[in-house]
């Protein structure tokens, strides 16, 4: 289990609500000082099968509400045993999202706080684990009083204390549950109790349930199909949860017939099912539901008409439409490869693709991505293979596979001017191929592809190795990183002496081999404030080549590009255009990052 740290903001907030009553005959734990009624819950659901984008649906919504000056509070509850997502393998189960406070979490905060652009913390995260582990603590404790404890109410009741907890830290008007999986999963069934509890006691009113549903469309008979989706909402009506709203997913726009169906079988008023069918971008879908009025819909059930400032969603919503208007009218195009183990599922790379985009969006350049498969690489195929691209980014990962082909794409940039993005991994590979090509160490290796080998230019620091024993070895969650005058690296980032970013590796470059590379021409542009940590590389004669030990996609948001893609984009653009006269990567960075 990997140690995540609650930010101090997050832990006085917590703290505040940290007395907890239990005394009443039903165990709903409320923590004290909760006022019933005060916040209201929006609770998202899933039927017919998983995938169908609850987390888009729910932070869409949950960004209309920010937008007419309500304070949310998102949460995603997790079915898994695990206690946080770090063990997880992207493969299975997308990518690992880091927050500040170093909760390793689902991909789906990752959406949250794009779309809300917000940083959220380990309060907007819960799994099954995390729920478990609490209660048997308890027992251990001695907190249930002699009482058998049982899945109702002791189970349902903490979640009811997160949710209840969450909403007092965060003052929200509205706190926006996603409930992971579908409806009917075993793992899932006490979130969705606990649901209809929270429903009961907090009063009319208080909550309204969104059911997402999907709508076939079988290709053989050219027709949309509703019995799966009627029955997967007659599924959570037999657990005690009348939908309020049904959001239709879809490839094609729901018929009114489907609709009507829907309708008819879910006791739900037509206007409150809608269809939520594909989208060019995920952030268009905001727009969507503001179409079909389904934001004011949820506003009038949950009786907040007087707390919302229409004037302030007036300006919001300007300035989301001013970058929404630029999704497809893209005036460039460029080719990104990315290469890397996890390859055949996007998912692995969601926020890299989300912060390519969010560049792409703001620079009017399409970004095409070209995944390469490394283990493919040989080093006298690098340049076949990316003959056709106009930058390319190695990103993060574990382990050892395709290591050699990574250096050989990091050996290809280099040489040809190839703009370059290194991400944690592509950072450390970075090193390793300027020590082999440049320096002359051709032992040189990190000690995670091989322990034995004579030149670890990246290794475990010793300090690091100390605490390895006790399992806290991950470096995880947001740091500052001090910036070095006069280098890509500041300019990139306006002149900033510091710049703050999210970190999840164990392996660093061993300071001993530092003068030696900046010798050479490496220039070690952002460091960790108090250590030996080598945060940024850069190599200045080179057009863009850049590399950085955190994951700068974590913290890329749709209005305010992140500055490493927006110059990766921008670099890739002057090469592809040589003629046009484009602007320099780090004018573009500067205009779009930081407006
Ligand atoms: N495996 C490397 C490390 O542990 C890189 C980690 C990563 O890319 N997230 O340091």
């Amino acid at each position: 289990m990997a140690k995540y740290n609650i930010t101090a903001d997050s832990r006085d907030l917590l703290a505040k609500v940290s007395d907890v009553s239990t005394d009443t005959e039903y165990f709903s734990p409320i923590p004290n000082g909760y006022k019933k009624g005060q916040t209201r819950y929006v609770i998202v659901m899933g039927t017919v099968m998983s995938g169908l984008g609850k987390g888009i649906f729910a932070s869409s919504m949950a960004k209309l509400m920010q937008d007419k000056g309500l304070r949310v509070a998102p949460i995603k509850l997790e079915g898994y045993l695990n206690i946080d997502s770090g063990t997880l393998n992207p493969f299975r189960h997308g990518e690992v999202f880091v927050l500040d406070d170093g909760m390793e979490c689902d991909m789906d905060l990752g959406t949250y706080e794009r779309m809300l652009d917000k940083d959220l913390s380990s309060a907007n995260f819960s799994t099954s684990g995390q729920i478990y582990s609490s209660v048997l603590r308890k027992e251990r404790h001695g907190d249930y009083l002699g009482r058998d404890v049982q899945m109702i109410p002791h189970v349902t009741g903490e979640v009811k204390l997160k949710l209840r907890r969450l909403a007092m830290a965060s003052e929200a008007d509205i706190v926006f549950v996603e409930i992971g999986g579908t409806a009917g999963d075993l793992e899932n069934a006490f979130y969705i109790e606990a649901m209809r509890e929270l429903a009961y006691e907090e009063g009319p009113g208080s909550c309204c349930f969104v059911g997402l549903t999907y709508i076939l469309e079988p290709q053989a008979l050219g027709e949309q199909k509703s019995k799966a989706a009627q029955l997967g909402i007659k599924q959570l009506m037999q657990m005690g949860i009348q939908p309020d709203i049904v959001a239709c997913r879809a490839s094609n726009p729901v018929s009114e017939q489907a609709r009507q169906k829907i309708s008819v079988f879910s006791n739900v008023p037509y206007e409150r099912v809608f269809s939520m069918h594909d989208c060019p971008s995920i952030y268009t879908v905001p727009a969507m539901l503001r179409d079909c009025g389904i934001d004011f819909e949820v506003i009038r059930l949950l009786g907040i008409e007087d707390r919302i400032d229409l004037r302030a969603e007036r300006r919001a919503w300007a300035k989301w439409s001013d970058f929404t208007d630029k999704i497809e009218s893209e005036k460039r195009e460029v080719t990104i490869g990315i290469t890397g183990k996890y390859t055949s599922v996007r998912d692995s790379y969601a926020s890299i693709i989300n912060a390519l985009e969010h560049a792409g969006i703001l620079l009017g350049t399409k970004v095409k991505i070209k995944w390469i498969e490394t283990t493919e690489i040989a080093a006298d195929n690098a340049d076949e293979l990316l003959a056709d691209v106009d930058g390319i980014i190695v990103p993060g990962g574990f382990g050892t596979r395709g290591t050699e082909g990574k250096i050989a794409c990091v050996k290809y940039a280099r040489e040809n001017d190839l703009p370059y993005l290194g991400i944690c991994l592509g950072f450390q590979t970075a090193v390793i191929e300027f020590a082999r090509n440049v320096c002359g160490m051709k032992d040189a290796n990190s000690t995670e592809v091989d322990p034995e080998c004579k030149q670890g230019v990246i290794d475990i620091l010793p300090e690091q190795k100390k605490i390895e024993g006790l399992g806290g070895n991950m470096r995880l969650g947001g740091r500052d990183i001090k910036i070095k005058k006069d280098t890509k690296a500041w300019e990139l980032f306006n002149k900033a002496e510091s710049a703050r970013m999210r970190f999840r590796h164990r392996y660093e470059v061993d300071p001993e081999y530092i003068d030696t590379f900046e010798d050479k021409g490496m220039v070690f542009s952002g460091k960790a404030p108090n250590q030996p940590i080598m945060q940024i590389l850069e190599i200045p004669s080179h057009p863009f080549f850049m590399a950085t030990q955190a994951h700068p996609e974590l913290t890329s948001r749709p209005i305010r590009s992140q500055p490493f893609f927006a110059g990766l984009v921008a670099a890739a653009g002057r090469k592809r255009y040589p003629t046009e006269n484009l602007p320099q990567f780090l004018d573009a960075a500067r205009e779009i990052c930081f407006r």
